[in-house]
């Protein structure tokens, strides 16, 4: 009886997504004490400065409620960083808003943004939260499948716009395959979104991350689009803070105004004294966005070389800090089974990559993470060696 009164009492909402696999990969990872290649965060240590700047914001007594659409202070360090780095004028008083994470950013405009049924375009491979953000506000997603090359196939673009399209999400750069939208791309997606009154949501979290002199452009930056443009980022990746929930979203005033309705309700505000500690982070000098793309290009050749070794055929990332691989020919298991033999038989957790993909071209995919410290990188390359297939 108890069942059937619980089961009446759910929404239908929850109905169409499941809990986030690559959490579950985490779960997974630590009963097994494998390597977690699956989870995207640091296992090396915060900055130093960052961590002091967080203590003396707590023993500074910041300590209650901020203001709910975030910090003056920090609101005015994002709008300078957002003209100089991503050349995007924002008014902090009125067009930025901090929020729990780029992760809540997100849900916020969307449901800030979407009427039940309203189609949202998203491109595949995709960051798995997108899936349940569309569910949650009850958008339609339509994806649109990069191509091998991962470059975008116009013609499947342009078919995917109609009179329901609301919203585009475009993360740049990409997770879990690493690519990084050209200026031409970008103006092709603006034009798009111009004809069909259309606002992208960016999700930019990985904007410092990036290989091989590869720039970093905000689809914002481009005239027609500042004003029909979210763009999101967090500190969670560019200071190796995760665990701290601190991201934010720039718009113009009236998508700002209803994106900070949402958030006020849905979280009140981000962590106080965290926000004060990354008005911080803020300041660093440009050599620590040099050092952070270094360090990871040097991660980034070490796993791609343990991957290739091991059989897996896959391409070198553009930005971010993952790796989506092809599983080895002759292995016999699709991503979900495979997945679950590395993790309790190698002990090396990744993510399956029907995570990334509404179609079957997951099923043949495995994404690893490189944001780990080079010790658990070898190690993980050394159990993979022993990979027998
Ligand atoms: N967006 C992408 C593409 C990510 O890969 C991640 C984390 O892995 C997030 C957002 C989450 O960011 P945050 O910690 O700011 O919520």
């Amino acid at each position: 009886m108890a069942y059937a009164f619980y089961g009446a009492m759910l929404s239908r909402r929850v109905d169409h997504f499941v809990e986030s696999v690559i959490r579950d990969m985490t779960r997974l990872s630590i009963k097994h004490d494998a390597i977690n290649l699956a989870q995207g965060f640091p296992d090396f240590p915060a900055p130093e400065e960052l961590k002091r700047a967080a203590a003396d914001a707590i023993m500074g007594d910041y300590n209650q409620y901020s203001i709910t659409w975030g910090a003056k202070d920090l609101r005015e360090e994002i709008s300078r960083k957002a003209l100089k780095y991503n050349h995007i004028e924002a008014d902090p008083e009125s067009e930025v808003t901090v929020t729990c994470g780029s992760t809540e950013a997100m849900m916020a405009a969307m449901l800030a943004l979407i009427n039940e049924g309203e189609e949202v375009v998203v491109f595949e491979p995709f960051y798995e939260n997108y899936g349940p953000d569309a569910a949650v506000s009850g958008a339609v997603p339509r994806f649109v499948p990069l191509k091998d090359d991962c470059t975008i196939d116009e013609d499947a673009l342009t078919s995917a716009f109609n009179k329901k399209t609301r919203a585009l999400i475009l993360n740049t750069p990409n997770n879990p395959c690493g690519k990084v939208f050209t200026k031409d791309e970008l103006k092709l997606i603006a034009d798009l979104c111009a004809d069909h009154d259309v606002i992208a949501v960016t999700d930019e979290i990985y904007e410092y991350i990036l290989y091989d002199g590869k720039k970093h452009i905000s689809i914002a930056s481009l005239d027609e689009m500042k004003d029909r443009t979210i763009t999101i980022s967090g500190f969670s990746k560019t200071y190796s803070v995760t665990g701290w929930r601190i991201g934010y979203a720039v718009a113009e005033k009236r998508l700002t105004s209803a994106i900070r309705k949402v958030h006020d309700f849905l979280t009140v505000g981000a962590p106080a004294p965290l926000q004060h500690a990354c008005v911080t982070a803020l300041k660093f000098p440009d050599p620590y966005y040099k050092e952070l793309a270094k360090m990871y290009d040097g991660k980034r050749k070490l796993l791609y070389n343990a991957l290739t070794k091991a059989g897996f055929r896959c391409l070198l990332p553009e930005g971010a800090y993952y790796i989506l691989a092809d599983i080895p020919d002759g292995v016999g298991m699709d991503d979900m089974e495979f997945a679950r033999h590395l993790v309790s038989k190698v002990g090396v957790a990744a993510v399956p990559g029907s995570s990334f993909f509404k179609g079957e071209a997951g099923k043949h995919k495995l994404r690893f993470t490189f944001s780990k410290k080079e010790e658990t990188l070898m190690e993980a390359a050394r159990r993979l060696e022993g990979l027998k297939l």
